[in-house]
């Protein structure tokens, strides 16, 4: 039960109006809580970095078992240069996302 705002008596909580005076109620709380489901949910540019970085990342493996033969030297770009160009790319796409957002998304 909720209280009419005119004459303070009991009313329905669903009322629309009050069945004493008349006054129609208002139904303020639905209306914001619609609008805060609308919200769109956004990936955030370090989200977006890191999963363009990854496809680099999966790019640059394959083209290391491409253009060299022996293990070693596998082993040495799997372990030193794949994590150094992933995390660089994964920042500077992140960054390009955020720039982009800054700009243009408003
Ligand atoms: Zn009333």
């Amino acid at each position: 039960m909720k209280k009419c705002p005119n004459c303070l008596r009991e009313i329905q909580n669903d009322a629309v109006f009050c069945q004493y005076c008349g006054l129609e109620i208002q139904i303020d709380d639905f209306a914001s809580e619609k609008t805060n489901q609308v919200k769109k949910y956004k990936r955030t540019p370090m989200q977006i970095g890191l999963l363009l970085s990854a496809i680099m990342g999966a790019c640059n493996i394959i083209s290391i078992f491409i253009n060299y033969s022996s293990g070693p030297e596998i082993i040495g770009h799997l372990l030193f240069s794949v994590p150094a160009i992933f995390g660089i790319f994964a920042v500077i796409f992140a960054f390009i996302v955020w720039a982009w957002r800054k700009l243009f998304d408003k």
